[in-house]
């Protein structure tokens, strides 16, 4: 065989192990893919301002969410919109783009709330899906979360490929300020039976600095259980309402530029 397509099988061999384990314990034990060490170090940030590029795709500009859709039912996204800002609303759930994307460059700024209450992942979470494969969490997660003084899984934190990759440092901002990631996508690609011919790669700036270079996905992030592809084409970006108790989050500044 081709060493080149060999080698491009493997993951679906390894894939194909796991998701049988996986399927016979689906309440699994989800500390099994947790990563607490070494914990990332801490970096300060320097101020940041990015206005989209002239061939960008505006998806919010702090007016409406006319660019976005309830993942659950396809119906007008509900989350709150004011002051320039849209608020996460848990009640109505995670919400997508309505176009459909490949590979792009992505940037979006987020705010956890001043005096946020929880801690771990119970505090400030949601998260940036860059390829939405179903109506909840599926998909490819970079993760948001209130990661300043707040230990958790680095493998979790904000900045995280969720369960895959801790960010190199940890660029957060304190709450109240706002947070910026710029997002290079590279998405994979399926041949027509469904097998993975190229992986999905990712590149994200954290408040300007770099967290993940060039990184090699494994497959979609799960809460339980190993990273695994399922073949999509063009797929919506996500935004989680994720379900923890802690004061819901705040986006603007979203916009795209499309690369294929
Ligand atoms: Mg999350």
């Amino acid at each position: 065989m081709n060493p080149r397509f060999a080698f491009a099988l493997l993951p679906l061999a390894l894939a194909a192990g796991v998701a049988s384990a996986q399927d016979a314990s689906p309440a699994g034990d989800p500390k099994a893919t947790e990563q607490w060490t070494p914990v990332p170090p801490v970096v300060t940030p320097g101020r940041s301002d990015a206005a989209p590029p002239s061939d960008a795709i505006v998806l919010f500009d702090g007016r409406n969410l006319d660019q976005w859709e309830a993942s659950k039912d396809h119906s007008p996204a509900r989350w709150k919109v004011h002051d320039g800002v849209a608020t996460v609303d848990k009640a109505t759930g995670n919400i997508q783009t309505r176009r459909r994307f490949g590979s792009y460059q992505l940037h979006l700024e987020w705010r956890v709330p001043e005096g946020i209450t929880g801690d771990g992942q119970a505090r400030g979470n949601s998260g940036v899906f860059l390829a939405s494969t179903g109506p909840g969490d599926e998909g490819y997660e970079i993760q948001i979360l209130d990661s300043y003084r707040n230990t958790t899984y680095v493998n979790g934190q904000a900045a995280s490929i969720y369960k895959q990759a801790p960010p190199r440092v940890n660029a957060m901002r304190p709450p109240g300020q706002w947070q910026s990631y710029d997002i290079v996508w590279t998405a994979p690609v399926f041949g027509a039976d469904g097998t993975l011919k190229s992986p999905a790669y990712v590149t994200v700036l954290h408040n300007g600095v770099l967290v993940q270079d060039h990184v090699r996905l494994a497959g979609e992030t799960f809460y339980i259980g190993q990273p695994k592809y399922k073949p999509y084409d063009r797929a919506p970006i996500k935004l989680q309402a994720h379900g923890d108790p802690s004061q819901p989050i705040s986006f603007r500044n979203i916009w795209v530029r499309p690369l294929d």
